[in-house]
């Protein structure tokens, strides 16, 4: 499609857009008041309108019903979390008995490692990106020292090359072949939070099995993102986030994902807890474990029904309008943000560089912008005229066109935002 940097071109997207009514699906902060242009749903999506009534539902059989909500509220405490089987699936590409949620995503991916990562004298190492999201880096290092192991020796990352942004699917797969029958387990960020990149998930799960490996993706910056498959791209493990894309609250409740074959392999280590237990059995408060044979037999805990239930909004909302059309909007506004970008590049002379793989597979919503010239001072100056962007060091900023809740106007206006910017600070 031929772009135009002219507010008019911008709102006639709009109108095309099948989505643009989600928009008032949610509640925008102001700035100086007026509605902000958003772009760090990649760290904390917008609070949807209805997510209240979700929670409102909850304090009032927790009012009115106390106990007996566990079992006569109308939406059961005891299995609320079987709501999110089938949509969440529908999200990641998963079988309904292949998700759950419980926890927090580094909890999770603890609890995950303890059944995929079962390091052996001879099979020990752990492949994953270089610069990987720092829990994950603390992650590995907590869990090779909690196998007696030592992190040096057994964490082996995949670099990016001299001079580039991006790590390159040949060097993953080369990585993979050079640790060869000693790699224990692979774990990668499935998109890159910092670099925006999305990785080759069936390639790179493909090539770790041909070592019989596991392979398993922190999936925070994918899910609700990206096209997923988990179920056919043969996946052992994942677990994600629900606070960014998925617009479920601060801090709120991870997702996770456990393909089937592993499902009845009651070999496989784990911490068990009652309500992982075989559900018909969970009340009869038997003295032995019986695993759930689903991905609900790595839950712990009973659940957090409060935090759940802005999650169960959301995932409500992703239902109704389909990974495809998210998809197809999310690559349009991304394209669109791009070119303004370049635009606004030409008519000032700024100096930076979109750091995301231009090419479209290899991206989703986001794009990471190195500001050589003008660096924390024009973040600041976005922040102030009501662009809400972060800043990660040492130069970048991140903006996330959320397909959701953004517009192409937004674009258009952010462009006209960042130029006075740039030319104020010149
Ligand atoms: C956001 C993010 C996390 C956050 O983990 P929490 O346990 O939810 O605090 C972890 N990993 C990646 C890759 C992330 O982007």
């Amino acid at each position: 499609m031929d772009f135009q940097n002219t507010r008019e071109f911008a709102q006639q997207l709009d109108a095309q857009d099948e989505l643009s009514h989600y928009r008032n699906e949610f509640i925008f902060p102001k700035v100086n008041g007026k509605q902000v242009i958003y772009f760090t749903g990649n760290s904390l999506g917008l609070q949807p309108k209805r997510t209240k009534a979700y929670v409102d539902e909850v304090m009032n059989d927790w009012a009115n019903l106390a106990v007996e909500g566990h079992f006569y509220a109308d939406k059961p405490w005891w299995d609320y979390q079987e709501r999110f089987c089938q949509p969440l699936s529908e999200i990641v590409g998963a079988k309904p008995s292949e998700v759950s949620v419980m926890n927090t995503l580094t909890v999770n991916l603890h609890l995950l490692m303890v059944s995929f990562y079962k390091p052996t004298p001879k099979k020990y190492k752990i492949i994953c990106e270089e610069k990987a999201f720092p829990s994950d880096q603390y992650m590995f290092q907590s869990q090779v020292h909690f196998h007696g192991l030592n992190p040096e020796d057994t964490i082996v990352e995949i670099k990016r090359r001299e001079g580039e942004h991006n790590i390159r699917l040949e060097d993953v797969l080369a990585k993979i072949d050079e640790v060869g029958d000693e790699l224990a387990l692979v774990l990668i960020g499935g998109v890159n939070y910092y670099t925006g990149q999305v990785f080759d998930i069936k390639t790179i799960t493909e090539a770790g099995h041909k070592y019989g490996a596991y392979v398993g993706w922190d999936l925070a910056h994918a899910a609700g993102n990206i096209e997923l498959k988990l179920n056919e791209w043969k996946v052992d493990f994942a677990a994600w986030c629900s606070y960014k894309y998925m617009n479920s609250g601060p801090g709120n409740a991870s997702g996770y994902f456990v393909h089937e074959s592993h499902h009845n392999d009651l070999d496989l280590p784990r911490f068990a807890g009652w309500w992982g237990h075989n559900k018909e059995r969970r009340f009869l408060m038997e003295p032995n474990f019986d695993p759930a044979r689903n991905a609900e037999g790595w839950q712990i805990s009973n659940l957090p029904i409060l935090s759940l239930a802005p999650y169960l909004a959301s995932v409500h909302m992703f239902a109704e309008v389909g990974m495809q059309k998210l998809i197809k909007k999310r690559n349009l506004i991304t394209a669109y943000l791009e070119y303004i970008l370049h635009e606004i590049d030409k008519e000032v002379d700024s100096t930076f560089e979109i750091i995301t793989p231009a090419n479209q597979e290899e991206r989703a919503c986001q794009l990471s912008v190195f500001l050589h010239g003008e660096g924390r001072s024009l973040f600041d100056y976005l922040m102030k005229n009501g662009v809400i962007t972060d800043w990660r060091e040492p130069n970048v900023i991140r903006l996330a066109p959320v397909p959701l809740y953004t517009s192409f106007e937004d674009m258009y206006e952010f462009g006209q935002v960042l130029k006075t910017g740039i030319q104020s600070l010149h």
